[in-house]
């Protein structure tokens, strides 16, 4: 753990574990937390403290500038245990660097690689035991940074904190799901936050959702908000389709840039598929099922890696795709990270951390 002096984190262990406590065959998805959690203070145009502290509840400000405008931005990673114990985080700077792009178009100060990184390795290192070791399991990281300052007015915050919680999560097998393409409701425009993760654009995605849910889709297919002509991306997953002999995922700023996405465009490169990250219509997608052309169609998370989607519903109109046993591309990344994330591959990608 290289934390820079300017850094030296500070570290409390819990004097009441937990761990004994936890049935780790029965995991609800972020209802358990590790004993320890990583706080960092940003005051004063600088990060002050950083601390590793036992997990529990903070103390906070009516006034927090958070709670009314929203300066809140957090990111969701995965941490996996090999045979021999190692735990190894998936690609993790990716998501600090996609974390500092969210905070940057929020207003919002980087956190630097020695608190996000280093932060990161030492709370893992003293949650060690929390990271399951069951197959398929995993434990869910969630590091986030909000606005503290007590004061209302509509100004960036002048404190921050960024904190890190995790705890296991158990095997998340996806059945596949429908999606509804949204022509009405809107989750990003061009120039505004839809590449940033931050906690707004999760609240305005549920009410459509529910109304989406109500009419028997599982998630909504979100589409461009001028014209909802192109697709952008689904539920809280990106979308990646085979079109011929083609992998193609949506591309622009109004899509969350997944680290899953990435890493599955490059694995289709790497395995000497065409590949293309570019517009895709509503119409196009249609047509193809329609004519076969379009033979696999998933979306990408860290949640469920794949979640392979069975049928699409345009205005009104059903569309089914292909059954999942013949998706050959989808499946050989499926079966492929779950073994290079356990470490049964030889890791040539440099994405085990
Ligand atoms: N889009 C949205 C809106 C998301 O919330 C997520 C989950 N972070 C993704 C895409 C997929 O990103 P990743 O592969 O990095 O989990």
């Amino acid at each position: 753990m290289n934390a820079t002096e300017n850094y030296s984190i500070r570290v409390e262990p819990t004097q009441n574990s937990r761990l004994s406590q936890v049935d780790f065959d029965n995991l609800k998805f972020g209802k358990i937390l590790s004993d320890h959690m990583l706080v960092a203070d940003y005051d004063d145009g600088e990060w002050k403290s950083v601390s590793i502290v036992p997990y529990g509840d903070i103390s906070i400000s009516p006034s927090m500038s958070a709670l009314h405008y929203g300066q809140a931005i957090f990111e969701g990673i995965k941490a996996y245990k090999f045979a021999d114990g190692t735990v190894s985080i998936f690609r993790p700077d990716r998501n600090w660097e996609r974390f500092n792009k969210s905070a940057a178009r929020l207003q919002m100060p980087e956190v630097p690689e020695e608190i996000f990184m280093d932060g990161l390795s030492k709370l893992l290192d003293i949650d060690r035991n929390w990271v399951p070791a069951k197959e398929g399991s995993s434990l869910y990281i969630r590091p986030f940074m909000f606005g503290t300052e007590a004061a209302l007015g509509v100004h960036p915050s002048k404190s921050y904190k960024f904190i890190i919680i995790t705890g296991p999560v158990g095997a998340y097998y996806s059945k596949p799901i429908s999606l509804k393409v949204e022509t009405y409701y809107t989750r990003a425009a061009e120039g505004g936050v839809g590449f940033s993760k931050n906690a707004g654009n999760y609240a305005l995605s549920l009410y459509p959702t529910q109304l989406a849910n109500d009419e028997g889709y599982d998630q909504i297919m979100w589409t461009d908000a001028a014209e909802h002509k192109y697709i952008e991306e689904a539920g809280t997953a990106n979308l990646i389709f085979r079109i011929g002999d083609t992998i193609i995922t949506p591309h622009g700023d109004t899509i969350l840039h997944g680290v899953t996405r990435r890493t599955i465009m490059e694995l289709a490169d790497k395995w000497g598929y065409k590949t293309e990250q570019r517009k895709v219509s509503v119409q196009e997608l249609i047509d193809g099922i329609k004519s076969g052309t379009v033979t696999e169609a998933f979306a990408a998370g860290t949640a469920a890696t794949i979640t392979h989607i069975s049928r699409i519903g345009f205005e009104g109109q059903d569309y089914n795709l292909p059954p999942v046993e013949g998706r050959e591309f989808s499946n050989k990344v499926l079966n492929y990270l779950n073994e290079l994330r356990y470490g049964k591959l030889a890791d040539s990608f440099g994405w085990n951390y």
